[in-house]
């Protein structure tokens, strides 16, 4: 059997956490590589403007971490186009395993920078009206709604932002949230709230989408009086929040009850030699740069890990 080379560090996912530490990792010379299922980039790369990213501050998101995949790379981060599959830790000799659709290395470290995906409403019709109505992307389909009416869920950060972004196209924007108070930072609250163009439909939930072909219609149950309405509109927005992109992940990982991974400040997850950083660890901010800085710490981490674990006296 091809003996397999023993790589310092496997980086798993491509976004602003990943590409930090492979920034970091390629400066300090480690022996890295990042593996990424699609392109890198991660939610941002689907992010209309960032505009809370130090010294950046009129950007896109894709323009940002193309920036930040750029700046890897010229370091010497070698990005594969690969989906992980499984992670065996400890299962090679002197370091953890990790399986892909077309690979398997070994590395005496390896970084979890997975983040999350959109989570969905689960309402009646969400999933058959897909790509004909219903976006969890604003920057990938804002443009088809040009002129048109359209709804946002959610009373995050993402759905207030995102809304914003859509008045550039859409004639009317609804924001429906399930309380009377949104969950965003204020002073995107108080730009939505004063927005010309945006509307909002309190205390209320999404209890199906319909439409023949495409949106056409919501139905709206007040979640304070049970009335259930009709509201039409051409196309719904869904920003209810992110699930941790954890599938491969093995149980003895500990995680939080939402399913994200625990870790300790040094980005440490309880497997030694397994560290995770960005959206998804367990923590209350996520942000792009929470993402970086993590990212960095954990970068250091593993420098530390990997030079006291694979001394002479341990290495076999
Ligand atoms: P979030 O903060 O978890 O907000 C999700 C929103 O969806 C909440 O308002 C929640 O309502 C609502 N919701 C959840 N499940 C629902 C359901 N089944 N039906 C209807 N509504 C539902 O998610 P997010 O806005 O995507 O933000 C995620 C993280 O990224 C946050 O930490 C956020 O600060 C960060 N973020 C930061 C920026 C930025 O700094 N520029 C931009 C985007 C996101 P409740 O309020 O009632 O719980």
């Amino acid at each position: 059997m091809e003996k397999k080379e023993l790589l310092d560090l496997v980086i798993i996912g491509g976004g602003p956490a990943g590409l930090t530490a492979g920034l970091y990792a390629a400066r300090s010379q480690m022996n890295v590589i990042m593996l990424e299922k699609m392109m890198p980039g991660g939610m941002v790369s689907i992010t209309a403007e960032v505009e809370n990213y130090p010294g950046t501050p009129d950007i896109t998101g894709p323009e940002l971490v193309g920036n930040m995949e750029k700046q890897a790379r010229d370091m010497g981060l070698e990005i594969k186009s690969e989906e992980v599959l499984l992670i065996e830790p400890g299962a090679g000799i002197n370091g953890h395993i990790v399986k892909t659709d077309s690979n398997e290395y070994i590395a005496k470290s390896v970084l979890i920078a997975t983040g999350s995906t959109p989570r969905k409403i689960g309402c009646v019709g969400e999933s058959e009206h897909l790509g004909r109505g219903v976006s969890y992307c604003a920057t990938c389909d804002g443009a088809f709604f040009r002129e048109k009416e359209i709804a946002v869920v959610g009373g995050g950060d993402s759905a207030v932002e995102e809304a914003l972004y859509l008045t550039k196209f859409a004639s009317k924007v609804t924001i429906i949230h399930r309380r009377d108070k949104l969950r965003a930072t204020k002073v995107i609250q108080e730009k939505a709230l004063k927005h010309p163009k945006i509307n909002f439909i309190w205390d209320t939930v999404v209890e199906g989408i319909e439409g023949k072909m495409i949106v056409d219609n919501l139905k709206l149950k007040n979640v304070k009086t049970n009335e259930i309405t009709d509201f039409k509109v051409q196309g719904i927005f869904v920003f209810v929040g992110y699930i941790p992109g954890t599938s491969f992940v093995p149980g003895i990982i500990d995680k939080d009850q939402a399913g994200y991974i625990k870790t300790d400040m040094e980005m440490r997850t309880n497997i030694p030699g397994i560290f995770a950083a960005g959206d998804i660890i367990s923590k209350k901010q996520r942000q792009i740069v929470t993402a970086c800085g993590d990212a960095a710490t954990a970068i250091k981490s593993i420098e530390f890990y990997n030079d006291w674990y694979f001394e002479e006296e341990q290495y076999l």
